[in-house]
């Protein structure tokens, strides 16, 4: 018996087995959650399936977050297998392409500005309206946030914003939700190859640069976001609403940690 025994878990974002997403479903499958799993389009659906199959889930359900009549739909269906649950995984971010390459200024658009609010940071606060009723007490929202948020990351430039506005979406969340004893949290995860992140220019360059300046000397795992994630949802961490944890082996706490010249 795992710490998630007796869970029910949605995770969304899943989009291939290298997603943030896929890594926190499985660490909660061997905790012992029970899982079902929304994707974002409809040529991702027998994949999704495949992968719930792997971890004994048959809740697959299609929910494009940007639109609040989406998120009604697919919380409808889930009512079809789960009348309450536990908690949701939100592992789901966007912003246009053109965003994510080049200087902040030079780049960012009214378009780009509300694109990258509207699916990274709203679709949050949208999917715990649409399902607070189902929620059982002792429930758990998790999103996933970047250290773009706090300090200037080269070409995260809107989504850093967009990441700010996330975290300030978990307190607020938080301090909204804490009556009804449901907790919201965000981890900040240190960068990984994902299809997301093979948007932002330059970005294996910036995994070697992480490695290196990094006190444990190594890249983050998507093992290692499991773990912290099913953690959150449980109830070994009753006490934490409205935090941000770091899961970067430690680099936001340096400065200037070496000096190559
Ligand atoms: P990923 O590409 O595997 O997952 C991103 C997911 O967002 C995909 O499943 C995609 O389908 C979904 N998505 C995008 N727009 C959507 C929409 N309109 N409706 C529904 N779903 C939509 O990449 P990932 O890196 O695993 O990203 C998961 C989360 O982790 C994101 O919030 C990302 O910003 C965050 N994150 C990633 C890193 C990293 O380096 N990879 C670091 C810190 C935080």
């Amino acid at each position: 018996m795992g710490f998630l025994s007796g869970k029910r878990i949605l995770i969304t974002g899943v989009a291939s087995k290298r997603s943030i997403a896929w890594g926190i479903a499985k660490a909660m499958h061997q905790q012992g959650a029970e899982l079902a799993f929304s994707y974002q389009k409809k040529k991702l659906q027998s994949r999704i399936e495949n992968f719930a199959k792997e971890l004994k889930s048959n809740i697959v359900l299609l929910c494009d977050v940007s639109s609040d009549k989406n998120i009604k739909f697919m919380f409808n269906e889930l009512k079809n297998f789960w009348k309450n649950f536990d908690g949701f995984v939100h592992a789901v971010a966007f912003a246009p392409i053109d965003q994510l390459d080049g200087d902040y200024l030079t780049q960012v658009s009214r378009e780009g500005f509300i694109t990258a609010h509207e699916i990274s940071s709203y679709s949050f606060a949208a999917m715990a309206k649409e399902s607070c009723n189902m929620l059982n007490e002792q429930s758990s929202l998790l999103t996933l946030s970047y250290l773009g948020a706090e300090k200037v990351i080269l070409n995260y430039n809107v989504m850093g914003l967009a990441k700010a506005s996330l975290e300030a979406n978990v307190r607020y969340m938080a301090n909204s939700l804490g009556k009804n004893n449901i907790r919201v949290n965000g981890i900040s995860a240190g960068p990984i190859r994902t299809l997301a992140a093979s948007g932002i220019k330059n970005f294996k360059k910036m995994l070697s640069h992480f490695q290196s300046v990094t006190p444990l000397k190594r890249n983050v795992t998507i093992e290692d976001i499991g773990n912290v994630a099913a953690f959150l949802c449980s109830n070994l961490a009753n006490g934490i609403t409205g935090e941000i944890i770091h899961v970067d082996n430690g680099y936001n706490i340096v400065s200037i940690n070496q000096l190559n010249y």
